[in-house]
């Protein structure tokens, strides 16, 4: 496993592509370049379905023109992806074949037609081509989107499960964070709750990460939660327990938002009566793209719109750091669970994000 530093590069596309290409298409067209990488965690990771200390993603470049733009893959274990699948679906990314950066939509149509699935893959090609076009443009995403940065909210900060001193531990360093993210779902949810309210009035957003069972008792718990300054209940129930889900956000005094249950574009109208908005994640959806067709179609079906992240590098969360003057919440804090950022991007004041004044997704490599 390379670190940081000696940054190399599989360069696939470097090759010579037989076919229709022609020679000069392999030296003007697109290059795509990428590496693994392992991030480290600054505390053990754990919610209702998994525990870890690193999460495996894969740094990629687009280069065109002398112009390089950044993406990243991020590959929690639990969503299938990995270093292995995601190098074996960049190795069919030939990207040689495109002479034209700004042709989007053509370039992703294709990127999306290679395999199904696969979205953190086609989200670090995805995040690498805005970048790249965004600096050609020497315009920052939100402002290509048209969007006010100054509208950016505040992100959330997740506080996970741990025992009560390092709970409180964790809050008191939070302190900032005029919002707190907690991972509920296990059989301590209450005492979880009570240790953060035991050093901390900030208001709170519980994930339970499908870790509920029981419609009733998880009516019953958001009640309890409402009382105790919760604001929103991310996923209370497995994904496939539809019918539930549509009574519990019913009859829930606070808003539910579909986070497992909600993967792509195609998803967000089937959540219509069941949640009362989504969590869009560009390791998801398949990227910026992807993930910005899904905030105006949330938008025009009347629902709420938050975006996470997962443990990432600023890369990503900087990438979808751009569409959050959007949404109603963001959950953007991945670069700052890990202690191996390899780039500076999207910062926290005041709990609030700041987008930087810089072109494409706004990063600039630390090392
Ligand atoms: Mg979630």
């Amino acid at each position: 496993m390379a670190g940081a530093a000696g940054f190399s590069y599989v360069g696939l596309n470097n090759q010579e592509i037989p076919g229709n290409l022609g020679k000069k298409a392999s030296r003007q067209g697109l290059v795509l370049r990428f590496k693994p990488y392992e991030l480290e965690l600054r505390h053990v990771f754990t919610i209702a379905t998994s525990s870890r200390k690193t999460t495996p993603v894969m740094l990629t470049e687009i280069e065109y023109d002398g112009v390089t733009g950044y993406g990243e893959a991020s590959m929690p274990p639990y969503l299938g992806e990995s270093h292995e699948t995601v190098h074996n679906f960049l190795s069919k990314v030939n990207l040689a074949q495109f002479n034209n950066p700004f042709l989007m939509e053509e370039i992703l149509d294709y990127v999306e037609q290679i395999a199904p699935g696969n979205y953190a893959a086609k989200a670090s090609v995805d995040i690498a081509l805005h970048d790249l076009t965004g600096k050609m443009l020497k315009q920052p995403w939100f402002r290509i989107w048209g969007l006010n940065p100054e509208k950016a909210p505040f992100t959330s900060f997740t506080i996970g499960m741990d025992t009560p001193e390092v709970v409180r531990k964790k809050v008191e360093e939070a302190s900032p964070y005029k919002i707190l993210k907690v991972k509920l779902g296990m059989d301590n949810d209450k005492e979880m709750i009570e240790t953060i309210r035991s050093v901390s009035k900030t208001p709170l957003c519980v994930d339970v990460n499908q870790g509920w069972k029981e419609r009733k008792m998880a009516l019953d718990m958001i009640y309890w939660l409402k009382d105790k300054g919760v604001v929103f209940i991310e996923q209370p129930m497995p994904k496939n327990m539809v019918d539930d889900i549509a009574w519990l956000t019913q009859n829930s005094p606070l808003p539910v938002i579909a986070d497992e249950s909600v993967q792509t574009f195609q998803d967000v109208k089937k959540v219509l009566g069941v949640y009362s908005g989504i969590n869009i994640k560009l390791m998801k959806c398949g990227g910026m793209r992807s993930a910005f067709r899904m905030v105006n179609t949330a938008r025009a079906l009347n629902l709420k719109v938050m975006i996470g992240c997962m443990t990432e590098t600023s890369c990503a969360v900087s990438a979808a750091a751009q569409l959050s003057p959007m949404v109603d919440w963001a959950d953007l804090d991945g670069n700052l669970l890990i202690s191996n950022d390899i780039y500076d991007g999207v910062t926290v004041e005041g709990g609030k994000l700041m987008l930087p004044e810089r072109p494409g997704i706004g990063i600039v490599r630390k090392v």
